[in-house]
């Protein structure tokens, strides 16, 4: 469990995701060869984007992209051709507004949009293009980054792990040294490719890992990688996460932030300074430091709930800060109680304790739900006595097992309400 936060929240916290379309041209911008294409808000827009986009390339066959921060888009109906420019408005029309549902969106779909007008790059009458999958990532067990590949490209990566794991193959680069020709041949080699198709893909991968690095990315996922009958090696998808704590080197990169595919909490957490990741559960937490809160987590699972959220408060628990938490929690109309689980080590306790019931004073009646706090550390006893006194729905607990206790009791209450 611990294990699985952890990973959780590296994924989720620390990386920021952009739409395909600007992944490509961030690869595009380090010499990666990619299927090209233009982005269009509107069916309008998208005929033009066609029009212009058959000039540049000549081409008259285009595939039409929903643009949303999920893959298994064609899965879902998200990825169309338009065999002609005739077709495009269509085409585009039937995608653009929807709300796409694919095995990686929330089951009520995400809303697209804007969609890709793209070269169809799979020619007709071609009878063997190839499909690769290749990925670029750090390999935290060797400390090193790490190339990702297979010949197996165009399907779920991980179905392919677990019937057919022999034909993935990983390339370890040395971050000081970076990838070396060799290493980039033998992935050419292990492709099974050879003469033209063999040199497009060692400059193909050599520019995908300059990209990774040059970039500051924390992972690059590029499913289909296609080789077309004349050996041209291209990105047809491109997953591109960029690492948020070097975004202050990529200014450029810092405007591709699409909000609207983000957690709305999420997004206001970050901009009061607040560590906040929405979760599925019901059990809202309020928890200083990344290590507590994941304990917290644990501790709630055991206790038969489920962790609507983390949320680190950090160093300063004041009534100011507590309040703004307590208003983030209850966002999330699933939350049926809240657990505050404080260690006050540089903070009081007692701070903490009347934040807390400050706190609640002011937001009045927009706490609906039992509040179960938990201080340890200085002060901790006057915290305690501080939250008994307070005439508030307000649980007071001293021992870790005794807050899983009274979060048990209060959700089996509101189960019998509901
Ligand atoms: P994903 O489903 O979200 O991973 O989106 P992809 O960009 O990977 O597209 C899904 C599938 O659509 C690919 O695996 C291809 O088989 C197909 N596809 C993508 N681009 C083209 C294209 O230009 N022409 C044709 N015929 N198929 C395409
Ligand atoms: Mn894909």
């Amino acid at each position: 469990m611990i294990d699985a936060c952890f990973l959780f929240l590296q994924q989720t916290n620390s990386t920021m995701n952009v739409h395909e379309y600007q992944a490509k041209e961030i690869l595009s911008s380090f010499g990666v060869r990619i299927q090209r294409g233009k982005v269009a808000q509107n069916t309008k827009d998208a005929v033009t984007a066609a029009e212009v986009l058959s000039e540049e390339t000549g081409t008259s066959w285009f595939v039409i992209k929903a643009q949303i921060h999920a893959g298994g888009r064609g899965k879902g109906g998200g990825v169309k051709l338009a065999k002609g420019i005739d077709k495009v408005e269509e085409v585009a029309g039937s995608i653009l507004g929807i709300d796409l549902v694919t095995p990686q969106t929330p089951p009520e779909g995400k809303r697209v949009h804007q969609v890709l007008i793209a070269e169809d790059v799979y020619y007709p009458g071609d009878s063997e293009p190839e499909e690769y999958y290749m990925s670029v990532l750090l390999n935290r067990s060797t400390g090193r980054n790490m190339i990702m590949y297979s010949t197996e490209g165009g399907v779920d990566i991980e179905t392919v792990a677990e019937e057919t794991p022999h034909l993935i193959f990983t390339e370890d680069v040395d971050p000081a040294v970076g990838l070396m020709p060799f290493q980039a041949r033998r992935v050419a080699f292990n492709l099974g490719l050879s003469g033209n198709g063999f040199k497009e893909m060692v400059r193909f991968v050599t520019a995908l890992y300059k990209a990774y690095v040059q970039s500051d990315s924390s992972l690059f996922e590029i499913n289909p990688v296609l080789k077309t009958s004349d050996d041209k090696i291209l990105a047809v998808d491109a997953k591109v996460s960029l690492d948020d704590n070097a975004l202050f080197r990529h200014k450029d990169y810092q405007a591709l932030r699409d909000l609207r595919e983000e957690n709305p909490v999420e997004v206001e957490a970050k901009e009061v300074g607040l560590n906040y990741v929405a979760l599925d559960g019901n059990v809202g937490c309020m928890v200083n430091g990344a290590g507590l809160a994941m304990a917290t987590m644990d501790l709630i699972k055991q206790a038969g709930g489920e962790p609507a959220n983390f949320l680190d408060v950090g160093g300063t628990a004041n009534a100011a800060r507590v309040e703004t938490a307590f208003r983030l929690i209850l966002k999330d109309p699933k939350v049926k109680a809240i657990l505050v689980n404080i260690f006050g080590g540089i903070v009081r306790c007692d701070r903490v304790a009347q934040g807390v019931v400050d706190a609640y004073k002011n937001m009045g009646d927009s706490i609906q739900v039992p509040i179960i706090v938990r201080l340890q550390g200085t002060n901790a006893d006057i915290a305690k006595a501080l939250i008994d006194n307070s005439g508030l729905a307000v649980h007071s607990a001293v021992l870790f097992q005794e807050a899983a206790d009274k979060v048990q009791e209060v959700l089996r209450y509101t189960d019998t309400l509901s």
